[in-house]
Formats: C-alpha cells, structure tokens, sequence
C-alpha cells in the first residue's frame, strides 16, 4: 500500500512521541536518581552539620579569668561586689565549656587575690602582681583563648554585655559573635570595642577578650547578675558564641 506524505508525517510524528516519551521517561528516572543520590548525601550530612557546633576540635585550651577577687573586690553597688558575680558566671561557664570538650582553666577557683602568690613580691602594686600573675597562668597552660570575666559599671540605666578585645584586633571575629549573643540576650545593639591598655589583653598573642557580662550599678540588671538563671543563660550564649567562633573560623586560632 502506497501510504501519503500525510500518513508519512503521522508515523514520524508517531515515532518522534513515543521516543519523546522515553526520553522523559529517561531524564525522569536521572532526576529521581539525583535527587534520591542527594537525599542520601544530605541525609549524611546534616548531623555532622548541626554536630560541629557542640564539638569542637579537641585540645582547644581556654583560660576563663574571673577579674578581681580577694581583696580587689571590683565595682561594688548595695553590697553587691563584682568578684562575686565574674567568679559565679566564670564558674557556670567553666563547666559548660567543659563539657562540650574544651580544656578549661579557671585563674581563680576562690574568693582570692591572686596578687598573694605572685612570686614577683619586689613589686609594690598589688594591682600589678595581681596582673603579673594572672599572665603568668594565662602563659603556662598556652590557651587559644583567653576570657577574662567582669561585670561594667559607673551607669544606673545602662545595661546589657560589652566585649573589649586586642589592640592588635586578633580576637575581633569571636568578640564579635559574643557580642551579637549578648546584644540578643539583652535587646541591644553594641559593638565590640578595642582596648589598648589593658594588661591582659595585650601581653597575650592568643586570643583574649573581656567580656563585661552587665552593669552592676544598674538595679535592675545587679538583680539580674546575682540569679543563677540568668547567669546560665549568659552562659549560654557565650558558649554557642564561642561553637558558632570555632565552627565558622577554625583557621583563626593558633593551635599548639
Ligand atoms: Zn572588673
């Protein structure tokens, strides 16, 4: 039978839908492939993900200093004195720091000058032994971070975290975050600031920070620093900086 150039164009249109057919068949079937081969991957992926925050490369050593202590009790308002308050929040922090697989060392554990086991007696300032021998600790244990635990003053209505960090700016990105998760815990909007003279911040390469968790002279957020819950939560926020720190920036602390 002669078929018609019309029956000849019905084939090939035929033909070309059965193929197309097969061809969508083909790329459906490569897409599921994809996206099952993704799913698998994504599947592997996301804990380790939301694993990397809670833990940390090991051996990351942290010096935590809970400024004053002894007879420097720091600020004191209605009876309350700052050593109290860095040493209870430096405490809480030690722990927390801890077990998520840190090594930390607490300059102080006690309500103690550390100026008294200075070795350094010729010096007169107690102050400056007091410093002397915080650095001396800092030295020993050659932390990749250093955070050195006050609370601010001078202010009745001021409140909220403030962290100073290095002239040499080697701690800007981690005082950063810890900013940013104090400024979220108390509603503002601070940014962290350099500091030229203090003495621990600047005698150390690592890492070193002030993080003044709140004002003492202010009544509301005195209260505030003397509950534990708040001093968790303060905790908490400075640990998930200080994950958030070492997840995104690993390369920026020396290790040793
Ligand atoms: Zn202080």
């Amino acid at each position: 039978m002669k078929s018609s150039p019309l029956d000849k164009i019905e084939i090939i249109r035929e033909s070309f839908l059965v193929e197309g057919k097969a061809m969508a068949s083909i790329s459906f079937r490569i897409s599921l492939f994809l996206l099952l081969m993704y799913s698998i991957y994504m599947v592997t992926l996301i804990p380790k993900i939301s694993a990397s925050p809670s833990t940390p490369t090991p051996a990351i050593n942290i010096v935590i200093d809970p400024g004053h202590g002894g007879i420097d009790s720091g600020a004191t308002y209605a009876e309350v004195e700052e050593k109290q308050v860095n040493l209870a929040v430096a405490e809480k922090l030690a722990v927390a720091l801890e077990e998520q697989g840190y090594h930390v060392i607490l300059t102080r554990e006690r309500d103690e000058a550390l100026s008294d086991s200075s070795p350094r007696t010729e010096i007169r300032s107690r102050h400056q032994r007091d410093l002397i021998q915080r650095g001396a600790i800092v030295n020993h244990f050659t932390p990749q971070i250093i955070l050195s635990i006050h609370a601010n003053s001078g202010s009745l209505t001021k409140r909220g975290g403030q962290v100073l960090y290095q002239a040499k700016g080697q701690g800007y990105l981690l005082a950063h975050i810890l900013q940013q998760k104090l400024n979220h815990l108390a509603n503002k909007n601070e940014v962290p600031l350099k500091n030229k003279s203090l003495y621990l911040l600047n005698r150390s390469k690592s890492i070193a920070l002030i993080v003044e968790v709140g004002y003492i002279s202010n009544p509301f957020e005195r209260e505030l620093l003397l509950n534990h819950a708040y001093q968790l939560e303060l905790v908490n926020v400075m640990v998930e900086g200080i994950n958030e720190f070492m997840f995104c920036f690993p390369w920026s602390i020396t290790t040793r």
